[in-house]
């Protein structure tokens, strides 16, 4: 109680110096999320960009190497096959040199030639800018520069008898990788800024698209924040994303505040009304007592009243602890899986041992349910207590429990003075009572509402049947386990 009450005040005085000096504490993590939010967008995007760069640069280093080897292998490539086909088309008969109809001199880049045993030119033209002395070698392909251009030369013996033959000679004129290279460069650096400004301008965006939720979340925290109210929510359409599920947990927790801040509201509320009632009527007693209270019987009398309501008092303050615990959620119930009719057996031996006749029962057995034992005892007390508060004097009360529809039911019925139709809804409420004037037996009016809340904890409801003069049947409907 000390620590809500003190809470409470806490925050009512923080109306005055506090408040000033929590202003300037709370406006910065707002301006610090908003630059947070800032960089970080524009940190992603820098280093989408640089990235960018860093692979397109990685790309153009790759597709030079590449196009390097692939120039070269075709290159090799084409001047093989077209001397080896030239190759075919050769023969040495009786020391005559024979070209057949198929041979190129000239294809594909590739200048074939054809020399004697003694490298001496026999046919084709050796290209101009071809001047190197570049021996024979069979079967070889090389590269030979001359004049300052590459050139790749494969040279083939084609044998005839023991000691003749001719070589065929393949010369062809590398391409010009470097203009290709000098090009492709140029090319990227023309590309390269144009590319990474669209890299730039298109993470810019979709990050921008990517935080909007954020910025959201940031804005309703804040606005709730500034108007102090907790019924705003972020409200994202649900989703698996990270920020769905943030704001998510963000509405639950703006929920569970709220629901907090309520209980804590309507306990101030209703201790600062209900116990306005009983400390006047002790401050008058008191004032009674000085002034004309003469004889010992005059003092005792006013002692018990003071007595009397100040036991009110210490109920009504216990019962709306307990009623805000619960709305809070402070003592979360702790669900075991419990047989109701066992459950009322022990609990009304318990409470009631004397009741003998007064109370009857019919339990069905293995009706179980998932609850927490210290609430539904509560419960069971309170509907009991009333039972033979406002049962006749003499009157039976009796207690069901069974299993219908799915549903576990538990009812305490009594034969007892019953509530007429118009309050049957109201008695649900806090503090109503049918007729407050029954003295302090009564009670406070708070034992239904509590009753009502516990039921609702454990996902299940209230119902009430009841005739005046004739008694009222209490009944609580619960998720049946089992029967
Ligand atoms: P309290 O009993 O402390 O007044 P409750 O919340 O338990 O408060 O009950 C609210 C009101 O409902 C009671 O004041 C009484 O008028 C009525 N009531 C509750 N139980 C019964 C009952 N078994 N028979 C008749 N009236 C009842």
């Amino acid at each position: 109680m000390i620590h809500i009450i003190g809470k409470k005040k806490k925050r009512t005085e923080a109306g005055g110096p506090e408040q000033e000096s929590r202003q300037p504490s709370k406006a910065p993590p707002e301006t610090d999320a908003v630059r947070t939010k800032a960089s970080i967008k524009l940190k992603i995007t820098l280093l989408v960009t640089v990235l960018m760069a860093a692979l397109f640069i990685l790309l153009l280093i790759f597709m030079l190497v590449i196009s390097r080897q692939v120039v070269y292998q075709t290159s090799m490539q084409t001047l093989s096959r077209t001397v080896q086909n030239n190759l075919s088309q050769v023969s040495l008969q009786d020391g005559r040199l024979q070209i057949g109809e198929n041979f190129t001199y000239s294809h594909s880049g590739v200048s074939t030639l054809i020399y004697s045993q003694s490298e001496t030119l026999l046919a084709g033209q050796v290209p101009v800018t071809f001047t190197a002395k570049e021996p024979f070698r069979n079967g070889l392909t090389r590269t030979v520069e001359s004049q300052g251009e590459p050139f790749l030369v494969m040279d083939l013996w084609m044998p005839s008898g023991w000691d003749d033959g001719v070589w065929i000679r393949g010369i062809m004129q590398m391409p010009a990788y470097e203009d290709t290279a000098r090009n492709l460069v140029v090319v990227a650096m023309i590309v390269l800024p144009v590319f990474l400004l669209l890299t730039a301008l298109g993470s810019w965006m979709i990050i921008r698209r990517t935080f909007r939720p954020l910025e959201h979340i940031t804005h309703t925290a804040a606005t709730i924040n500034e108007a102090r109210d907790l019924s705003g929510r972020i409200g994202l359409p649900p989703g698996s994303d990270e920020f769905s599920r943030l704001a998510a947990e963000f509405d639950g927790m703006f929920e569970r505040l709220e629901s907090s801040f309520e209980a804590e509201r309507q306990f101030t509320a209703d201790a600062s009304h209900e116990l306005r009632t009983p400390v006047s009527i002790i401050k008058s007693a008191c004032e009674y007592a000085e002034k004309y209270d003469e004889t010992p019987e005059d003092h005792q009398e006013t002692i018990a009243m003071i007595h009397r309501q100040a036991d009110k008092m210490t109920s009504t303050i216990s019962q709306l602890l307990s009623m805000t615990r619960l709305e809070q959620g402070i003592e979360p119930a702790s669900m075991d899986i419990v047989d109701l009719g066992d459950f009322v057996r022990s609990a009304c031996d318990e409470k009631f041992p004397d009741s003998g006749d007064g109370m009857t029962f019919d339990l069905a057995e293995n009706v179980t349910v998932r609850a927490d034992i210290a609430l539904l005892t509560r419960l069971l007390d309170n509907l009991l207590e009333n039972a033979f508060k406002y049962g006749k004097p003499d009157g039976h009360v009796r207690v069901f429990v069974r299993a219908s529809g799915g549903e576990a039911l538990l009812s305490v019925r009594d034969d007892g003075i019953g509530i007429s139709p118009e309050h049957q809804e109201k008695i649900w409420q806090r503090f109503y009572q049918v007729d407050s004037s029954r003295g302090v037996d009564s009670g406070v009016g708070l034992g239904l509402a509590m009753v009502r809340q516990i039921a609702s904890i454990h996902g299940g409801r209230m119902t009430l049947e009841s005739m005046p003069g004739a008694g009222s049947t209490f009944t609580l409907h619960l998720p049946l386990l089992s029967s």
